[in-house]
């Protein structure tokens, strides 16, 4: 293979995995993370159907994510007065096979940091392409050179600003924004019931396997330092002033939560994952926030852009086209939807008809019906030999 230096931006999901198969297809992987360490955190994510499931065993981790999964827990939907309107099933919220993201994440860090270099701390800030590799400077380490880069760093990925240009170009506000926070006991800590409590336009989860406090809520874009959680805490918690329930003692417990994580529900639309030697994956060329497919494309797209990479001999060229090529269509599900209007309906009459659909056995096989065919709707290479 040529081109067989790689510089991945992101060591949540996406980078980590395509880490694992370039490095085992022989390339000399670098993975550059801003947060200090690998980042712990998130809500469980799932994976569905028999795509997920082959990728998962081809990349030897399939038996350690059953080992650690969390699925299959129903939640209860509950009023004011803690009476159960509805339960949502474990089979819904879980897909078949369900992980904490930052288990996740672990694994995969795990499974790579011997055979990759990773950098925590640090960012790139600017890309250069020449005739033969992206010349790339950091915020704190010295310049290098790479044959390809790739931006797996999320939603608001550093690499697409800098190949592609302003975020406001590609990521759309969908007009809610969700908060996970470690609150300790009073999230359930494990043990307790899974709850789902609705106000018009904002919810709050806690308890249950799935840990910690999930909160939804319908807002206005908000302005904020993604990476200060003193300010994050403060507009969580007006979000939810006022609020019934337990909900003014959740929000009591937040300016002591160990870690949290505030965000917009948002959609990103590319017109091309690459340009010159800088390609996308992951949530950076097509993410949707909670939209419950994630991380089942974060990792079956590092599947095929290293199999593709792999497949032409390293040429960038056709393996960026290639990829795109066969993904774009499997990646079609993250234009659909948004989570916010289901997690948070805006009136107690969409609350109660989505409470509702949880009723119906035929609504809720469908809607599974509906979200496995997504998840298996493409034609997996096998690129290993
Ligand atoms: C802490 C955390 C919690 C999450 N919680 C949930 C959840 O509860 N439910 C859910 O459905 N999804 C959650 N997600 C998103 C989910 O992981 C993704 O939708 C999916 O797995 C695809 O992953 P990704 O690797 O493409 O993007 P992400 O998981 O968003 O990872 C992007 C990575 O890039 C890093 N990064 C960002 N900017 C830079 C930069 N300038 N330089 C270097 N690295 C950078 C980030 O720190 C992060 O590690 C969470 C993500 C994170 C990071």
């Amino acid at each position: 293979m040529k081109n067989t230096t790689v510089l991945i931006s992101g060591a949540s999901i996406a980078g980590p995995a395509l880490a694992l198969w370039l490095a085992r297809y022989g390339c000399t992987v670098t993975v550059v993370e801003k947060a200090a360490t690998p980042r712990p955190g998130g809500q469980a994510v799932d994976f569905k159907g028999a795509t997920h499931r082959t990728v998962l065993e081809r990349m030897g981790i399939l038996d350690e994510v059953r080992r650690r999964q969390t699925g299959g827990h129903d939640q209860t939907v509950i009023d004011a007065d803690e009476k159960p309107l509805a339960v949502i099933p474990g089979e819904f919220t879980g897909g078949e096979l369900e992980i904490r993201r930052g288990d996740l994440a672990e694994l995969l860090y795990e499974r790579t940091k011997d055979t990759c270099e990773y950098v925590f701390g640090d960012s790139i800030t600017s890309l250069t392409e020449t005739a033969s590799g992206v010349h790339v400077t950091f915020e704190r380490g010295a310049p290098r050179t790479f044959d390809l880069v790739v931006g797996a760093d999320g939603i608001h990925s550093n690499v697409r600003r800098l190949a592609f240009g302003p975020e406001s170009d590609y990521v759309r506000h969908l007009g809610y924004y969700y908060a996970l926070a470690d609150l300790g006991g009073t999230d359930g800590d494990n043990d307790g019931a899974a709850v789902m409590y609705n106000e018009p336009g904002r919810m709050a989860a806690v308890g249950g396997p799935k840990a910690p406090a999930f909160f939804v809520f319908a807002s206005e874009p908000l302005s904020y330092d993604r990476y200060d959680p003193e300010q994050q805490k403060k507009l969580l918690m007006a979000a939810y002033k006022g609020g019934g329930w337990r909900l003014p003692e959740l929000m009591a417990t937040v300016p002591r939560a160990s870690d949290i994580y505030l965000d917009s529900l948002s959609r990103v639309v590319v017109d091309r994952y690459a340009t010159g030697r800088v390609v996308l994956l992951g949530d950076a060329a097509y993410g949707n926030t909670l939209g419950g497919f994630g991380t089942g494309l974060a990792i079956v797209g590092a599947y095929v852009l290293a199999g593709e990479l792999r497949a032409a001999g390293g040429d960038h060229r056709v393996a960026f086209r290639q990829y795109e090529e066969k993904f774009r269509g499997y990646a079609k599900i993250s234009k659909q939807g948004s989570a916010g209007p289901f997690l948070a309906p805006p009136t107690r009459l969409r609350m109660r008809l989505r409470n509702w659909t949880f009723t119906s056995r035929f609504l809720l096989r469908l809607m599974l019906r509906l979200t496995d065919r997504f998840a298996t709707d493409i034609d997996l290479e096998d690129y290993r030999f």
